[in-house]
């Protein structure tokens, strides 16, 4: 079993699940994405509302990159633009702390931004009272075959680990500010316990991880997956590679047919054949949410029987399958 790793320093996402792990229970929080452009933020609310009961140590909110989409314009010239479909993750986090008093983690990317800009973004956090953030590299837009960084901007997670790591310190981008004020970001990174689709392999993606936390990282969240024993495997490589830090699981819930195929191809992940099996008998989104939620009820169940930290759900807008999975294993 792994033990609830328990860590003395004043890192504040470390310090939610040190102090609620004094208890040894294993803590409940989720991921919500930001609405739609031009929907309003009780969506949000709506979607947090039924899940404050089971106590979230703490909520992500993602960040969405613009798209480019092309707009026909006079003499049938095409303009391209830049739209951003899910814009307001940093108010979203602080509307979320002001509203349920609650730590909102923004989720904070490199691409698309320049170092100058990161700064500027973590100084607003900063300013906010937001004091946790998850880093992310951030996935090649559309139009790319591989990530692209800004010019100046970071290229891997781990640059913008140590970006953060240095604005901790005081050390802003012009070394000539004086008695710069340290900001106090508690830093999470991303995880793969079936390795990153760029990776050549596990092991080398593990040493990456560990790059990112002897950068700074304070803790792992990792990617949705639906094999317990590819996260348990992943866990024991991690303690052999020397990454000391808490490693929180991330589970999804697959509630509809689309799933079947859009998850594996999106995350990158397998669908175990005991699950695929299944879902081959279900005929309706109805017969895959059954399926599904006692999928993530089970895999929840084993989760804290193994000693995790926390585990974290990615409603992806769908708080009603989570409220039914935390109930039976939070409740
Ligand atoms: P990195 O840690 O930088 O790793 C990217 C790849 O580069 C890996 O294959 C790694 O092994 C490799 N690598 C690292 N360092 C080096 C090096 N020095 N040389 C060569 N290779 C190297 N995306 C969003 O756009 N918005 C979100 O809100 C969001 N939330 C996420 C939340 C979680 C929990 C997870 C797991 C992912 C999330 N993502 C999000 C997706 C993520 O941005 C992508 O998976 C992205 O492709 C990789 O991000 P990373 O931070 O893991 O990158």
């Amino acid at each position: 079993m792994e033990a609830f790793v328990f860590l003395s320093a004043k890192f504040e996402i470390v310090q939610v699940i040190d102090q609620l792990n004094n208890t040894k229970k294993t803590l409940f929080s989720f991921e919500i994405l930001p609405p739609l452009k031009g929907k309003s933020i009780e969506s949000i609310y709506e979607g947090i509302d039924p899940l404050m009961e089971f106590n979230p140590a703490f909520i992500n909110v993602t960040y969405h990159r613009e798209e480019f989409i092309y707009k026909k314009r006079t003499q049938g010239f095409l303009e391209k633009i830049a739209i951003k479909k899910r814009p307001g993750t940093v108010g979203i986090c602080a509307a979320i702390k002001h509203k349920y008093n609650v730590e909102a983690i923004p989720h904070l990317i490199c691409g698309g931004f320049t170092k100058e800009e990161t700064e500027n973004a973590l100084i607003d956090l900063h300013f906010l009272g937001i004091d946790n953030v998850l880093a992310l590299r951030g996935d090649p837009i559309k139009t790319e075959r591989h990530f692209v960084a800004e010019d100046g901007g970071n290229t891997y997670a781990k640059d913008l680990v140590e970006q953060i790591v240095d604005l901790n310190q005081g050390k802003y981008i012009d070394e000539e500010i004086e008695n710069a004020t340290p900001t106090n970001f508690s830093i999470g990174v991303a995880g793969y316990p079936e390795k990153h689709f760029e990776s050549p392999n596990l092991l080398s993606d593990v040493k990456r991880l560990k790059e990112k936390i002897d950068a700074g990282a304070h803790y792992v969240v990792t990617q949705l997956f639906f094999d317990n024993e590819r996260f348990f495997n992943f866990v024991k490589l991690c303690r052999v590679e020397g990454i000391e830090v808490p490693i929180i699981p991330g589970i999804k819930p697959i509630s509809s047919l689309r799933h079947i195929s859009f998850l594996p191809k999106f995350f990158n992940i397998d669908l175990p054949a005991a699950l695929t099996d299944q879902l081959d008998q279900c005929k309706t989104n109805e017969d895959v949410r059954k399926v599904g939620t006692a999928w993530a009820i089970q895999q929840s169940k084993e989760l804290v029987e193994f000693g995790s930290p926390c585990i974290h759900y990615y409603t992806m807008g769908r708080s009603k399958t989570v409220r039914t999975i935390a109930n039976e294993v939070f409740g």
